[in-house]
């Protein structure tokens, strides 16, 4: 069945635009429609039409006698792109492959890797779109009387308590009203009114009336969403009938059978709950709680027949996903207005009684909608001002510098070592100052701040930080503190600092957060009674104490409570700190029911508010309130997304400021920032997916390519400790628990294949400890993992003298920690280029209205020391030296299209050098660290001075004594000059928001592999520069996109690509390459790149393999190694060889044998094996291939050979099957895949497949016609191959 969440619109786009080949197959037709717009663009500057706004005027999209014509950019056509997925490029989805769509209900969309196979196994999303509760409907209003609480006065808070205790009759609409209308009082003296719970949530109307109004920001398309989600949940519901009848038929009549006789039965367990009104948890190192799908969501009201009025409440049908039970969740009082609908994921903080039913309401339980999303307390407290804004930043990653945040971030660092030391001397504490602010000095220069300055400040506080560390630490009369009104004054002292900075994940809760530290305190009160507690301390440097700011600081405390209840395994951990250096006062949190209550309630309803921006892009309103607006961080972006989405002047309530933010923006930018906004979204749900199983028990017992399970801490060695830069780093080794025992287990090469040296990862316990970790793998083999920590590994709430031993008794699973704030980056990238300001209006011109770059003309050049210096290097070949003119000349940018080993790096290194001459300063950048330290190597043998920017541990280990962390500056001046004086800068894509690069700006961008690069992540480093060259190969593979739905939709599109087919006379081609013998060469040069590629010297095109005499016993070894045929290709199909399949898996073990085969053989005539390497489209097949080989010979699936060669090539194609092919819809279906296997070999490309199988993809059927016409074809029969044991048997059984 197939899915539908997609259009039949959109579906219709993307088939249309499905061939598998290269149009003419390759560059031949790029070349010709090149020529042809080339000279249509030099009768007119008429720029091209923008695909986005205009998907039928796409070049591809006309008949080549179109080409030649200047075509007329027809006004948008609003229509057309209001979905957000009109055809972004010609190429849109041409390598989208056709595609099976095989329907499964779950809760999260899934799509499975491409396997081989032709079936996607989607999992769909029924939370897309939801319903919304009025609550959230009124939210802006209410977080606004919230935002607006200092300057109010003279109203009534609504405490939980005070809402039950009134009768049913004022659950009015009207009551509504005045509750929305009422200004809370929160100026009093201490911030709040104590009696009162300022997290309070509104009261009850009826659920139809607030179900289905659309808001300016989408609303729209609600029903139709929800009536498939409905479909969904039927079918979900057939199979559960299926299954248990029974219980059905009791839940059917659950929800007309709730009295209070079931209340008290709910009621009766009280003994069991906390003071909070939550259940005791037995904490045995347990799993988070299982989560449950609601089926259906059904509204009562109690006391219908009573005279005084109807209370509302809801009935959750809940499925328990991992048993596929079913309960009845019960919402009462406040609970009621809860975000939740048919679809959702919910957890449930309480326990269902013997009948499988649960009351959350406002004494007791916790209902958590969507828990997958972990939102920090931060967030959460911060969204009562303005939720847009918490939703903002959520999704954009803003790098700020400023003055007063950099102070604040310095302070909580001495006061935490002072937590550490316990009782340290002033001296001390200065001295540590000083430490910190030389680890900072980045930071410093970034927000152009006084090192004298920031030091005095840090100094001037410290007798203040040193008096509470008296106080706390040494028990005084000073350390009593008050807990409000419910609880009386407190003596408090603190017995130990247990962690600071300590990150703690919640899934339970769905809540994060790093909490300032983490205490062991002695707590006695008035009557002498003395107990421990464990409790989290925020440390405030603000101007904010109170209102507003104060009531946002209680909330972080109490939400830091539940995180560390979970991390700590505690069920008391109930209360927590405020220090406010400003005004030296240290204020006591007593978690009470009602503020959980409400900020539990303002948590579901911002995960809410998150989902449904990262599935519709569509956020909560604007606040209008132009106060609180203009002083927003993210006016620019939240102006830009309401115009995107329809909003105007006055629904932004900003009028004039909106109008000035916004008036620049067309339509066609609009569609262009919504479109890829989503195309985002699609993508960075995969990662969320991923993320996700570090915390879901059902994945935690599957083997999954993002985590490694059952690895014990070597405690055979201690940890060690390495100076990283300024900091140092704790190693810890891991090695697999089963190894020895099963030491064939194939699941070990996960270890090499999915996971690399620099990668983030996640340390968490098999026993249910999460994240208690993270940290960067620092080494890694199949038989180990090293890690490298920012701390010493510590089980949370452990004795320090226990440590050793409690590491080594648990298990340890490490999953990677795959970055959610890259499409923070990327979104925010993408918002920037809409800015009111003149970079990002150069670049949208260029980028998104697709205006034709501009070169100098060739007068102004002829007196430049430039182009003299690059006419006299001899090194470079006419290619190259026309790419560099081509660079010199550019105004706005330059293409550079370096086909396999023409010698891009060197052109590059080169075009820097010209650059230079001319006194430009140069950003050198790329997606991957290897592809930067690659140039900067180049850089370096060439004598150039330059920065680099990133990771010490990432970055190339000749290139590290170009970073500032391993050169130790020691001042901001000594920073200062060398940022001024240097000219060229080398770092990543991602890294761009670095604080030394804060202010700097350069006169061109280069970017590297920037075919490879997705168009939002390309943003980035442009902004840093005035003119820009990307350097790539599109006949190459595109970048890396998991989302099959953004794949298709356009997510593949290069920045690159975009422009190459935009302005074709943009790109200069190098042609000439030094890689490929002829014969080799051949096949891509008229198959992918039209003839246009050539030898770059008689001695490359008539490399052989240098063999010594010995000849192999067996002729079909000695028929494929024949040096005279540098392209051979193997075919099968006279033998048992047809691929197999395991799960998802496919491989092919009689390729595999003759892999090993070939290679053996090669070894033995004397070929060095680092001069061989093996190529196949699936990782199960390179595993088995590894497992064959007796060398070390490198094995790597395609995708990971880009950018690789080697003398000989061994490809293994593994498809072959007897009936119909699957291959075309594989990944050999894609022709970007095939050229990376056609351009790696240098002097011998042998091909192993089923000629059969896959003649049935167009493009390797011309392959291997193209091998057969030069002889190069070996049919491969059972008598060749019979002394292969493994065939044989094959052979006998056929079995294979
Ligand atoms: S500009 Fe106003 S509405 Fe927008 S996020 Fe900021 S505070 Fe909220």
């Amino acid at each position: 069945m197939a899915p539908r969440k997609r259009t039949a619109a959109s579906r219709k786009t993307s088939q249309s635009n499905q061939p598998s080949e290269p149009a003419k197959f390759g560059i031949q037709h790029f070349f010709e429609r090149h020529l042809s717009q080339a000279s249509a663009s030099a009768s007119t500057q008429n720029p091209k039409p923008d695909p986005i706004s205009d998907p039928q005027s796409s070049p591809k999209s006309k008949s080549e006698s179109d080409l030649s014509t200047t075509d007329q950019v027809p006004p948008p056509d609003e229509s057309k792109v209001d979905d957000g997925f009109s055809e972004i490029s010609p190429e849109a989805s041409k390598r989208a492959p056709p595609k099976r769509f095989k329907f499964s209900p779950g809760m999260i969309i899934k799509q499975s890797q491409d396997d081989g196979g032709d079936v996607v196994t989607w999992k769909v999303s029924p939370v897309n779109e939801r319903l919304r509760s009025l609550a959230s409907k009124h939210l802006p209003r209410t977080t606004r009387v919230f935002a607006e609480a200092t300057e109010m006065s003279g109203s009534i808070l609504q405490s939980c308590s005070e809402t039950i205790s009134e009768s049913p009759s004022t659950f009015t609409m009207s009551k509504l009203k005045s509750w929305l209308s009422s200004k809370p009082d929160l100026e009093n003296n201490d911030g709040l009114k104590e009696s009162q719970s300022p997290f309070r949530t509104p009261p009850s109307l009826p659920y139809s009336s607030i179900a289905l109004k659309a808001d300016v920001n989408g609303g729209a398309g609600l029903v139709e969403h929800q009536k498939d989600l409905m479909t969904l949940l039927d079918q979900v519901k057939d199979a559960i009938v299926e299954e248990s009848g029974e219980e059905m038929e009791e839940s059917d009549t659950m929800a007309c059978s709730l009295n209070h006789t079931f209340v008290q039965e709910n009621t009766k367990n009280e003994s069991t709950l906390s003071m909070n009104g939550l259940p005791k948890q037995k904490f045995s190192n347990a799993l988070p709680n299982e989560t449950y799908l609601v089926l259906e969501v059904s509204e009562k009201h109690k006391g219908e027949e009573s005279s005084c009025g109807r209370h509302p409440f809801k009935i959750l049908r809940l499925l328990n996903e991992q048993s596929g039970t079913e309960r009845a969740l019960y919402l009462y009082d406040e609970w009621f207005h809860s975000p939740v609908a048919p679809g959702n994921t919910v957890n449930v903080i309480g326990e269902f009684n013997d009948k499988g039913k649960c009351i959350v309401d406002c004494t007791k339980n916790l209902l958590i909608v969507h828990p997958d999303v972990l939102i920090s307390g931060t967030r959460v407290a911060s969204s009562f001002t303005c939720s847009r804004r918490a939703v903002l930043d959520e999704r954009l990653k803003v790098s700020e510098s400023s003055i007063s945040a950099l102070i604040g971030t310095l302070l909580h660092q001495v006061f935490q070592e002072g937590l550490i030391t316990r009782l340290p001397s002033k001296h001390y504490l200065e001295e540590h100052a000083k430490q910190i602010l030389q680890k900072n000095l980045e930071s410093l220069y970034a927000c152009g701040a006084n090192e004298k300055d920031i030091l005095s400040s840090l100094i001037e506080v410290i007798p203040q930080m040193l008096a509470w560390f008296t106080s706390f630490m040494e028990e005084s009369e000073n350390s009593s503190i008050d807990f409000g009104q419910f609880e009386e004054p407190k003596v408090v002292s603190v017995n130990e600092t247990i962690d600071i900075e300590e990150m703690a994940w919640a899934p339970r809760y769905g809540l994060k957060g790093m909490i300032d530290a983490s205490l062991n305190v002695r707590i006695q009160s008035s009557n002498g009674v003395t107990h421990e507690r464990v409790l989290p301390l925020e440390f405030k440097t603000g101007k904010g104490t109170t209102g507003r700011a104060a009531a946002e600081h209680a909330a972080q405390v109490i939400l830091y409570t539940l995180l560390m209840s979970e991390r700590y395994l505690k069920n008391n951990i109930d209360m927590g700190l405020i220090y406010y250096l400003r005004t030296n006062q240290t204020v006591g949190i007593k978690v009470q029911r009602s503020d959980l209550v409400g900020l539990v309630m303002r948590r579901n309803e911002l995960a809410s508010e998150i989902l449904k921006a990262s599935t519709a892009q569509s956020f909560p309103p604007m606040l209008q309130s132009a106060t609180i607006c203009t002083g927003c961080r993210h006016l620019n972006a939240c102006g830009i997304y309401h115009k995107a989405n329809g909003g105007n002047s006055a629904s932004s309530g900003l009028g004039g400021i909106f109008d000035n933010l916004v008036n620049h923006l067309t339509p066609a930018h609009c569609n262009f920032l919504k479109l890829w906004d989503r195309l985002i979204d699609l993508e960075a749900q995969t990662i969320q997916v991923t993320k996700k199983e570090i915390w879901r028990p059902s994945s935690r017992q599957e083997k999954s390519a993002g985590s490694i399970s059952s690895l014990v801490l070597d405690t055979r060695n201690d940890f060690s400790v390495e100076s990283s830069g300024k900091c140092d780093r704790y190693i810890y080794q891991f090695v697999r628990q089963k190894l020895e025992l099963d030491s064939d287990d194939s699941s070990m090469d996960i270890l090499e294949f999915s996971f690399k040296r620099g990668d983030c990862v996640v340390l968490s316990t098999e026993s249910g400890r999460i994240a208690v970790a993270t940290g960067v793998i620092k080494d890694i083999s199949r038989l180990h993992v090293s890690v490298s920590l920012s701390r010493r590994l510590r089980l949370p709430g452990s004795e320090l003298s226990q440590e050793r031993e409690l590491l080594g008794q648990e298990m340890w699973r490490i999953d990677k920690d795959e970055f959610t704030s890259s499409y923070g980056i990327m979104r925010f990238n993408l918002v920037q280029l809409f800015f009111q300001n003149s970079r990002s209006l150069h670049l949208r011109k260029l980028i998104v209205d697709l205006q034709a770059p501009r070169f100098e003309s060739g007068g102004l050049l002829s007196q430049d020391p430039a182009i003299s210096y690059v006419r006299s290097e001899m090194s470079l070949n006419d290619d190259q030296r026309r790419s560099i003119h081509r660079i010199l000349a550019a105004r706005d940018y330059a293409l550079i299209l370096g086909m396999p080993g023409t010698g891009k790096t060197h052109t590059m290194a080169h075009a820097v050098k010209a650059l230079l001459i001319r006194g430009a300063s140069v950003l050198l950048t790329s997606f991957t660290n290897s592809a930067v330290d690659n140039l900067l190597l180049k850089l370096k043998s060439e004598n150039i001075d330059f920065i680099r920017i990133g990771r010490i541990e990432a970055v190339h280990h000749e290139i590290r004594e170009h970073c500032f962390s391993g050169t130790n500056a020691q001042s901001l001046n000594e920073i200062k000059q060398r940022m001024e004086s240097v000219q060229v800068v080398g770092v990543t894509c991602l890294a761009i928001n670095h604080p030394l690069l804060t202010n700097k700006k350069f006169d061109v961008c280069i970017m590297d592999e920037a075919g490879q690069i997705t168009l939002p992540v390309s943003l980035g480093p442009l902004m840093f520069a005035s003119k820009f060259v990307l350097v790539g190969d599109h006949y190459q593979l595109p970048p890396l996109v998991q989302s099959t739905e953004a794949r298709e939709n356009g997510m593949g599109i290069s920045l690159f690509w975009r422009l190459s087919e935009a302005h074709p006379n943009a790109i200069s081609a190098l042609q000439c390459q030094y890689r490929m013998c002829t014969g080799i060469m051949e096949l891509s040069n008229s198959l992918i790149y039209g003839n246009r590629l050539r030898c770059g010297s008689t001695q490359v095109a008539l490399a052989k393999l240098d063999f010594c005499t010995k000849r192999s016993k067996h002729p079909w070894l000695n028929q494929i190694l024949d040096p005279d045929k540098p392209a051979i290709f193997v075919n099968t199909d006279k033998l048992p060889a047809l691929e197999e399949r395991e799960n998802k898996a496919v491989n092919n073990p009689a390729e595999a044998h003759m892999v090993s085969q070939a290679v053996a053989d090669l070894i033995n005539r004397g070929i060095n094996e680092e001069e061989v390497g093996v190529i196949t489209p699936y990782n199960s097949q390179a595993t088995l291939i590894k497992q064959l080989l007796i060398s070390s010979v490198e094995v790597h699936t395609i995708d990971r050979y880009q950018g690789r060669d080697k003398d000989c090539v061994v490809v293994s194609f593994v498809r072959s099957t007897s009936g119909d092919s699957r291959a075309n819809s594989s990944l050999l279906g894609d022709w970007h895949r095939i050229n990376v296997v056609l351009t790696r070999a240098k002097k011998k490309l042998i091909m192993i497949g089923s000629q059969k199988t896959l003649s049935r993809v167009p493009l390797l059927k011309l392959l291997i016609e193209k091998i057969d016409a030069l002889g190069g074809v070996v049919h491969v029969t059972k008598k060749d191959i019979q002394y292969l044991k493994m065939l044989k048997k094959c052979s006998q059984t056929d079995a294979c």
